[in-house]
């Protein structure tokens, strides 16, 4: 009987090679929307301002007032592992910054139409650039697609339109848009939490008035009270743990143990960076199941400021799961603080109640 021949083995395109990559780091409008977040708090901006349409899926505009983009780098903007914040491999144990390896851009532009105006201060005018699979494209077809003087105020406007425009299948896994603003709302709030010092908003395109608004100089339980309601921002109780040895630092806001809703809610930052982590998740619970009737849980706002050389934010491309040494005593130790103050403030109570 006949054996069937091997097919040869080819290279793949370059473009679909980005393309695949980029699906990969980007899987919801969400997951840009975070990355063009970290970008504008990284440019030093005060001020944020989202817009979405259609969940996000046709268009996320991101408008910061940070320091803008040199004219000259612009070409080079969207290529992939072009970025202003890392130079060596050494680098990456002790970056400072959310970015570190200039990805987010160019795997956007392989799955979204990019536009990007921006002015620094040295500049008179803003300038803006369309991009396409990487590289500067012309606005429309047969167009030059060399930057473009423009008028702006400083700092950084991001649009993407039409995003997974060249992925059906994905763009079609996508069912309901508020579902997907839903998500992106959760990202802006939990930034709008945790970066003080800058004022964040979120608007439904269409709509008159915002999701989101914080002013640049609201205080954190400001902030919690805005995004989640005064129930949760009247019963929080302030926490703090450190530990040179073990090279972190952690402090937060927790729901007291008046408080209870059938969900918790973490908003977790480590290194300045949303993450989410199933092992902080469980001990928090642990913690408070002795505090809280059953069924109770807790609202908990935690950032974690660890060594960066203890920490491996490169596991994923999507960097959401980050992994850190020392991970059980460092949560053990925070949820002890935690733990500590609930039960002043039950024995508080108790007191209260006695006399
Ligand atoms: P990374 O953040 O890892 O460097 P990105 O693709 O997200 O990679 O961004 C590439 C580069 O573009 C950044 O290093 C930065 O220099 C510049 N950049 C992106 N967004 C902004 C912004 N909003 N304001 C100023 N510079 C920006
Ligand atoms: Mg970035």
């Amino acid at each position: 009987s006949e054996v069937s021949k091997p097919k040869r083995i080819k290279a793949l395109d370059p473009n679909v090679v980005n393309k695949i990559a980029a699906g990969e780091i980007i899987v919801a409008p969400m997951h840009a929307l975070k990355e063009l977040i970290e970008n504008s708090v990284d440019a030093g901006s005060t001020n944020i301002e989202v817009l979405v349409k259609d969940g996000g899926l046709k268009l996320l505009q991101i408008t910061d007032n940070g320091h803008g983009i040199d004219r000259e780098d612009l070409p080079i903007l969207c290529e992939r592992f072009t970025t202003s914040k890392l130079k060596d491999f050494e680098d990456l144990s002790s970056i400072g910054t959310y970015g570190f390896r200039g990805e987010a851009l160019a795997s956007i532009s392989h799955i979204a139409h990019l536009t990007v105006t921006t002015k620094t201060a040295g500049s008179s005018c803003a300038w803006r650039a369309h991009y396409g699979e990487g590289k500067l494209a012309p606005a429309k077809p047969g167009q030059n697609a060399a930057p473009k003087a423009t008028a702006g105020r400083g700092g950084t406007q991001i649009t993407v339109e039409d995003l997974f425009y060249n992925i059906p299948s994905r763009r079609r896994a996508f069912r309901s848009s508020s579902e997907e603003y839903a998500k992106i709302l959760d990202v802006v709030g939990r930034y709008a939490v945790h970066c003080a010092g800058v004022g964040f908003s979120c608007r439904k395109h269409g709509d008159s008035g915002v999701s989101i608004s914080t002013p640049s100089a609201a205080s954190t339980i400001d902030r919690i009270r805005q995004i989640h309601g005064s129930a949760v921002a009247n019963e929080l109780v302030e926490f703090e743990a450190s530990d040179q040895k073990l090279g972190f630092r952690a402090s937060g806001l927790a729901t007291n143990a008046n408080y209870h809703v059938k969900k918790t809610t973490i908003l977790l930052f480590i290194n300045h960076r949303a993450v989410e982590s199933t092992a902080v998740k469980r001990a928090i619970e642990q913690t408070y199941s002795a505090f809280l009737p059953k069924g109770g849980h807790p609202f908990i706002y935690l950032d974690l400021e660890i060594e960066p050389r203890r920490v491996d934010v490169n596991v994923h491309p999507t960097k959401r799961e980050v992994n850190f040494l020392n991970e059980d005593e460092i949560i053990e130790m925070v949820c002890s603080e935690v733990r500590s103050k609930l039960a002043q403030v039950d024995s508080s109570r108790t007191f209260l109640t006695q006399t």
